[in-house]
Order: structure tokens, then sequence, then C-alpha cells
């Protein structure tokens, strides 16, 4: 065999190489002990398999095709973006794990949105804001069952979860961009957390699971773990977006200081109006009309209901 006999001459060099080395270093150690240095193979690994997912219209049921954007453009979004470094952080299981509020972020940040895609190409059905007692940090967009959800931005997964009691099946996206975007209430993940994704392909098909009530695609946009209201990046009429360079700054997160203002009772046991309106100081009428409930209404036990 052509290696074995490449093996013994490979291993008789070495010797007769540290042999050399002993005599020409030190004449006089003829007799100390020779060390060989045992022979490392060279070990080839295999190729990691790359997760391509099959954009056959059959399976998919894709209703419209979009061009993938150049290697070129993807590099580009590197550049211009302004990367933190809490994105050293890489969590497969938080949505958010950075803990930075950027409420009062005194820096202007450039995002590059050039190579945006629309996710779903249908309208918008309910808005970024407030909801009657908790708060809507993304936007709802029509899609029908099994659908075609497109990733927004070229990116990388970084999560994909099921959550019963919420966005159902999801996917969070991590963007060269510097953005972070949630798809939810799917009805199939077809990536997998690691996969290098292109703005444009498809990551799921649509459908209502989690809490929802009918075929939506939840759609959230983040920068470091705090929810940016879609509108202020896209305009959902034309489908594209509204600066190629968006400059992030305070001014995105202020919705937070309107939430704070707000505070929640959590009904219990046992709860009435007349208790609540004790408890918080706030008189029946008020707790009603900022609930839009009557005072006959029946208080759920766990649901929330706004006193301020
Ligand atoms: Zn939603």
């Amino acid at each position: 065999m052509p290696d074995t006999d490449n093996l013994k001459l490979i291993s008789l060099l070495l010797i007769f190489l540290t042999f050399s080395f002993v005599i020409t270093a030190d004449g006089k150690s003829k007799k100390r002990e020779v060390v060989l240095l045992p022979i490392k193979p060279t070990v080839i690994l295999p190729d990691i398999p790359v997760y391509t997912p099959d954009y056959s219209s059959e399976i998919f049921g894709l209703n419209y095709s979009r061009t993938i954007p150049d290697l070129i453009e993807f590099d580009r979004g590197c550049e211009i973006s302004d990367m933190p470094e809490e994105y050293d952080i890489w969590s497969d299981s938080k949505i958010n794990p950075y803990q930075v509020d950027l409420v009062n972020m005194k820096d202007t940040v450039t995002l590059d949105l050039s190579g945006y895609c629309p996710p779903s190409m249908k309208y918008v059905t309910s808005d970024f804001g407030f909801r009657r007692w908790r708060y809507h940090y993304g936007i709802d967009l029509k899609v029908e069952r099994n659908d075609s959800v497109l990733c927004a931005f070229d990116g990388v997964v970084r999560l994909t979860r099921y959550d019963r009691r919420g966005y159902g099946y999801y996917i969070l996206v991590r963007h060269f961009n510097g953005l972070e975007t949630l798809y939810g209430h799917l009805n199939n993940i077809l990536v997998n957390p690691g996969d290098t994704i292109r703005s444009g392909s498809i990551i799921g098909l649509g459908g209502s699971t989690g809490r929802s009530t009918g075929y939506h695609l939840h759609f959230e946009t983040r920068y470091l773990g705090n929810p940016i209201n879609p509108h202020d990046l896209i305009d959902f009429e034309s489908q594209t977006v509204k600066f190629d360079k968006f400059q992030l700054s305070a001014n995105n997160f202020q919705y937070k200081k309107e939430i704070s203002k707000r505070r929640y009772w959590t009904i219990r046991r046992g709860d009435t109006l007349g208790r609540i309106a004790m408890r918080t100081g706030v008189s029946v009428s008020r707790l009603c009309s900022l609930n839009g409930i009557r005072r006959s209404s029946l208080l759920r036990v766990g649901r929330k209901l706004r006193y301020t």
C-alpha cells in the first residue's frame, strides 16, 4: 500500500532529522536519550452539511417569486451598519438576552435596510401599540394557511421555538444590518438555528398557532432586544423600506415611556370592581372607561385591568 510506504518514509526521515539535530546541537551528548515525537496524521473533517430549504412551489404553495439579492449587497450591509458589542451574546432560547434599555440611548445608529423583502405580501391587520391589557410589540400581517413567510433581510436564524400561550411556532433571525426580526404564529418552521438565510428565502409557513385568532403573521423588528415599531422602518402599503439607511435613535423607543405610565391590576379570586377601585384609588366608572367594560362585566381571574 502506498500510504503505509509513505508513512514509513516519513518516520525514517523524522528519526534521521532528530538524530542529526541532537548531534549538531550538542556533539558530546550522543548517549542522551532521543525522544521521538509521534507522527500526527492530519485529519480532514467532513464539511458540515448546510441546510438548504426546498423552494419548489408545489411544496410551499408559493404564490409569487422574487429575485434573491447578490452576495455583494449582503457584505455591504455589514460595512454600513454599526454592530453593537452586545451582539457577542448569542442565545438560542431567549428573545431578548441583552438586557439593554434603549429609551435613553445617546447615539444614533445607522442601519442598512436596503436588502428588505416583505415577509408577507398581504395587508396589515393589527398595528404596533397598546392592546386593551397588554402591549403589541409587532404588527400583524394577513396570511392564508401555509402561505410562504419570507425572511426580511439577510441573516442567521438565532432561535426557533414553540410558545403555546404566545407566539406559537416562531422564528427569530439576527440580520447582518443589526436588526433582529421575529415571525410568529407559524404553521410550520422550515429553518434551523444557525442557518444562514438570505432576504426573501422561505423560512416558514403561515398559520394560527399559539395565542391567535385566525391566520396571520405576527412580525417584530428589534434592535438589541428592544422592539421598534415596524412602521418606523417599513411602508407596508408600498412594501418597501422608508429609508435605505435608517437612523435609529432614542426617538424610536419613546413609546416605552407611555407603557411605564400605565398600571395594571391582575384580577384575583373574589375581586369586584368596587374592591379594585378601593385598592387602586381609582373610581369604578374610570376603571370601566379605561378598560372598555361595563359595571356588570364579568371579571375573569388572571386578566389584567388598567387603572392609570
Ligand atoms: Zn401580533
